[in-house]
């Protein structure tokens, strides 16, 4: 044993694990792009994970054996326990979490990479003190920008998980002078990197070094900024932040990479970040938001819950009507939306589509894209229920198509499916594309109310001629639909 850690052959197999480990990550990423190919995805994510944990294990007890000043059992010892815990308490939330509470326990996550690039770059510097010459500039480098993106994604994962839990109001904090503000910590923070870097003091018998000073103070700074930042982002916008956080936390994990030199962090943190960045850059044309307006925040603006405006009587229809509507129609859109993960519909639902299908009825499904509470949450959900994956449409593919369709059942979503997104300005969601539902001849929205949707804004799809609401729970509702449907 003690021989196979001390082979020089080690390092190249560790180094050859790291790259099997990086094309398995690869190889997920390219199989979850697609329904057919996620599981493979998942599984190839797995092995990946495994190798590195492997390869990872087998470092730490070479550099124990070689003498890194603790005994190998105990280095052992504390991974084991480390992993222990960490794969306890791993197995319990993701068996535990409901697909509602899905979106916030991601942000929470993203939030521990945050807080682990910071330890990292902490102990970076107090394990090492501050470089010299040109290569101790670029250590300080990382371990100063590791920090900073660290903390930034750290707070505001947290306002993130906070928000989407509605443990704190989705509506935006609108600082006054917020943009003069977040520039100010950026300048601010930059003079600190500046001190930090020329800081050559020595770090001896408990003395942390000048060095210290700059980087606490740059700590606290980007904390604040986290915070802020995701704070004035409000309402519908949320979409494009949680994707930015993924975004983030992979750089996060790509620097802590660097500072650690481990190849494998940075391949893997740049992987989550640029695919991340890639992921908000679609959402944010979902949206149809700049990008750069979404992260400077504040554009969610204050989302009325209720305005003055007449739009009439809405009408109601019964679950025994609407299921004779549905048997005597040719073809039938199903556009769901975050209610329909509350209520745990999808399997009801994918019930009812089959059941329809079987009388020729044509049924399709139109995804838009930030349906839901998390990217691809309605996907997830439909296929979780095992909905054939060619009936399941992206918003554009579908809205050319709603002219020519009998019913569609608007299964709790709101937002998007709000005209006043297309036809009334002066909206908070004025601009941003969602599934024109009222073009079709009949629509059946389920909720349980008139409340509003995430964004806080009235609906007058609610009360159109062509509209119904069937109040109530989405999944008793298909339930019943379903039992009163004609032999
Ligand atoms: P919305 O959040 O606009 O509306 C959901 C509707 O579901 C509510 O109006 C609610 O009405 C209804 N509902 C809730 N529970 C039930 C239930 N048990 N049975 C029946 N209906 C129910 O949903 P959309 O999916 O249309 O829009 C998503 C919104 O979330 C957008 O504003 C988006 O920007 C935002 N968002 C999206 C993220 C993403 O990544 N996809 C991330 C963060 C935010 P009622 O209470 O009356 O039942």
């Amino acid at each position: 044993m003690s021989d196979l850690l001390t082979s020089d052959r080690l390092p190249g197999l560790i180094q050859a694990g790291y790259i099997v480990a990086a094309i398995c990550f690869i190889a997920a990423l390219a199989g979850l792009s697609k329904h057919e190919t996620a599981k493979r995805g998942n599984i190839a994510g797995m092995v990946g994970m495994g190798i590195a944990l492997l390869a990872t294990f087998a470092l730490a007890a070479r550099n124990a054996e070689l003498g890194d000043g603790r005994a190998l059992g105990v280095t052992l010892a504390i991974i084991l326990v480390a992993m222990a815990v960490g794969a306890v308490i791993g197995a319990w939330r993701a068996r535990t979490v409901e697909m509602t509470g899905m979106p916030e326990l991601i942000a929470m996550l993203h939030s521990f990479v945050g807080l682990a690039a910071v330890l990292v770059g902490f102990n970076s510097y107090l394990e090492h003190g501050p470089g010299h010459g040109s290569l101790g500039t670029i250590h300080d480098v990382e371990v100063y920008l590791g920090v900073f993106i660290g903390a930034v994604t750290f707070t505001g994962s947290i306002v993130a998980n906070l928000k989407l839990s509605a443990k704190m109001k989705s509506a935006p904090l609108t600082l006054p002078g917020r943009h003069l503000l977040n520039l100010a910590v950026l300048l601010v923070s930059a003079g600190l990197a500046v001190w930090f870097v020329a800081d050559e003091s020595l770090l001896d018998g408990g003395d942390l070094g000048t060095g210290i000073v700059p980087l606490v103070a740059m700590t606290v700074l980007a904390l604040f900024l986290g915070f802020h930042l995701v704070a004035a982002i409000g309402g519908g916008d949320m979409p494009v932040v949680v994707s930015m956080l993924n975004s983030y936390s992979g750089w996060a994990a790509a620097a802590a990479g660097f500072m650690l030199g481990n190849d494998l962090l940075i391949v893997t943190g740049a992987l989550v970040g640029s695919s991340g960045a890639i992921l908000s850059y679609i959402m944010c044309k979902a949206m149809n938001r700049s990008f750069v307006s979404v992260i400077a925040g504040g554009f969610g603006q204050e989302a009325p819950v209720s305005d003055d405006t007449d739009y009439g009587e809405h009408r109601e229809i019964t679950a025994a009507d609407a299921a004779d509507l549905l048997a005597h129609a040719g073809s039938v859109v199903i556009t769901p939306g975050y209610g329909m993960a509350v209520a745990q519909a999808q399997y009801p639902v994918a019930d009812l589509t089959a059941k329809l299908r079987a009388r020729g009825v044509t049924v399709r499904f139109g995804i838009h894209p930030v349906a839901g509470r998390l990217p691809g949450h309605m996907n997830v959900l439909l296929a979780e229920a095992k909905v054939p994956y060619d009936i399941v449409l992206e918003m554009d593919e579908i809205n050319g198509d709603l002219p020519e369709t009998d019913v569609v059942l608007v299964i709790g979503a709101n937002d998007t499916v709000n005209p006043a997104a297309a036809e009334d300005p002066t909206s908070p969601i004025a601009g941003m594309p969602v599934l024109e539902v009222w073009n079709a001849r009949e629509v059946i929205v389920f909720k349980r109310s008139m409340a509003t949707g995430y964004a806080g804004v009235q609906n007058p799809l609610f009360f159109r001629d062509n509209t119904s609401m069937l109040f109530g729970d989405a999944k008793a509702k298909v339930e019943e639909i379903i039992h009163d449907l004609p032999e």
